[in-house]
């Protein structure tokens, strides 16, 4: 295929503009190469786009709408967001978990607040989360970059969080006597995806809760889209070129480069190289485990959700789901197949910090659950009974709905297989090695082709580390000085 009128010829080719993508499209084009990013969709964004899903003028996140991980990624401190039209707004309360009885626990502001509201657990909260904070500024930056590529630069501080973080949440839970304190560690852990039990789901919980009380959980002004505006003013100011509406089947179909970065998951990476790739490396990729899906609901309201507890009506995000057992069950069924009938749900709230993404007075909400890979079922029911068990009352401020189940949304992305948001389960295994055991993660046995998406390390999010990472693979192998 020719390049279409206007196009240059590129040394770098970029399939797919995530917010990976677009990441290593400016590294490249930092470094000096001719970057052109191809993507498939109509818009550019991946699972970082905005729309009017439900009325006019309710813009509502597709997908991601929580950013601790920009806040705190090494790459999207070197973009002046705020320059670039991207502003993040950071709410008061981080996230909050609700019980029954108007009761909540609640992450916000200092270790030494959120303590504060833990009651009997705020001291054993104070030794759980005061190290970890306090090393933050080193151990972040190491944990969003590949596991052992590099000598840690603070090996005691990545020691200390390394000995609590591989715990399974459920024993690290056991550190807590309150239904509260326990609650909030099972709904910041189950963003994992996994069963409670599993090890390593401690260490999301932890990694996320030490983001909040070190950058927040801010949400976008105007929505998610803007970040990746911005990373597209970035490219495009470096000489960066983007073409959209054209799916990339076949490595043979792309115009010849020195390199190419495939925002993709080893299952496109293999069909695209003709249905398999050579060496045991090949063999890995086959290997390679995605998670459970998604369903997801945005709805257009008429006013803020009536929440029972104070907490959860300033908080960016909420967890709902109950106790932490009734959580870990919800967890379980997924992951072994089955819907929750009472599912664990998180809820996103843009409206507590940015007025702009509804008329006055007029709200959107964004949730979902998780559900069973592949998945066709509509949870909207369900979720909606969660969230109306602590906001009674919500249901009556309903003006429009739009629900995706978990096939929907891999026909939205196919880097969501089976409705995964993260284009792969975050077990423990492949945290270390993601997405194969190889030191250079992001290299292929295929010479010049690299993965550059959330199937790499360090996973799922819109933190543009995996295409940073890739993007100084292929510089490394060029012979390319490698921006800062
Ligand atoms: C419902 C949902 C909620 C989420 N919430 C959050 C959140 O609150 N915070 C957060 O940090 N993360 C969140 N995430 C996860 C986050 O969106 C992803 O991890 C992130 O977008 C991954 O970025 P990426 O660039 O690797 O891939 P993607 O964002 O998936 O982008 C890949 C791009 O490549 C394109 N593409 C794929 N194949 C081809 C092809 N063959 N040819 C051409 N183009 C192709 C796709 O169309 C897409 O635009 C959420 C995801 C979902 C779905």
């Amino acid at each position: 295929m020719g390049s279409p009128a206007g196009i240059r010829a590129a040394d770098a080719i970029v399939v797919g503009a995530g917010p990976n993508g677009l990441a290593a499209a400016v590294i490249l084009a930092r470094a000096g190469l001719a970057v052109r990013v191809i993507e498939g969709a109509p818009t550019v964004g991946g699972g970082c786009r905005t729309q009017e899903l439900t009325l006019p003028g309710f813009q509502h996140d597709v997908c991601s709408a929580v950013h601790p991980l920009a806040a705190s990624s090494p790459f999207f401190q070197t973009i002046d967001l705020a320059a670039l039209g991207a502003t993040l707004r950071t709410p008061k309360v981080a996230f909050a978990h609700p019980l029954d009885g108007g009761r909540a626990a609640y992450v916000a502001g200092s270790v030494e607040e959120t303590a504060g509201g833990l009651g009997a657990d705020g001291p054993s909260y104070r030794r759980l989360l005061g190290p970890l904070v306090r090393d933050a500024p080193h151990t972040l930056p190491e944990i969003l970059t590949p596991i052992g590529r590099s000598v840690p630069g603070h090996p005691l501080a990545l020691a200390r969080f390394g000995r609590d973080g591989v715990l399974p949440a459920t024993r690290l839970a056991r550190r807590f006597k309150t239904e509260e304190a326990r609650g909030l560690l099972a709904g910041v852990a189950a963003h994992a995806m996994l069963p409670l039990s599993a090890p390593g789901t401690g260490g999301f919980g932890l990694t996320l809760t030490m983001i909040a009380h070190a950058v927040g959980w801010p949400l976008v002004e105007g929505g998610s889209a803007r970040l990746i505006d911005a990373l597209v003013a970035e490219l495009t100011s470096l000489g960066g070129q983007v073409e959209t509406g054209r799916w990339v089947r076949s490595l043979d179909s792309l115009p010849p480069a020195r390199a190419v970065l495939l925002d993709v998951t080893p299952r496109q990476l293999a069909a695209m190289a003709g249905g398999s790739i050579p060496g045991w490396q090949g063999k890995a990729l086959a290997r390679f485990r995605y998670g459970p899906g998604v369903c997801k609901v945005d709805w257009a309201l008429s006013g803020p959700v009536p929440w029972e507890a104070a907490p959860c009506r300033e908080a960016g995000t909420v967890h709902l789901g109950g106790t932490l057992a009734e959580v870990a069950r919800s967890e379980e069924e997924v992951n072994a197949g089955q819907h929750a009938e009472r599912p664990y749900c998180l809820v996103a709230q843009p409206g507590v910090v940015d007025p702009t993404r509804a008329p006055a007075g007029q709200h959107t909400l964004w949730g979902y659950c998780h559900v069973p890979s592949g998945s066709d079922v509509d949870m909207s029911g369900r979720i909606e009974e969660q969230i109306e068990r602590f906001a009674p009352g919500f249901r009556d401020l309903i003006l429009a709905r739009s629900v995706r189940t978990a096939t929907d949304m891999e026909r939205y992305n196919p880097n969501y297989v089976g409705g995964d948001i993260n284009s792969g389960a975050g077990t423990l295994a492949q945290t270390f090695c993601r997405p194969t055991p190889r030191w250079n993660p992001y290299k292929t046995p295929l010479t010049g082709v690299y993965l550059c998406g959330a199937s790499t390390a360090p996973g799922g999010g819109v933190h543009g580390m995996c295409g940073n990472g890739a993007a100084r693979a292929a510089l490394a192998d060029l012979g390319v000085k490698t921006p800062r």
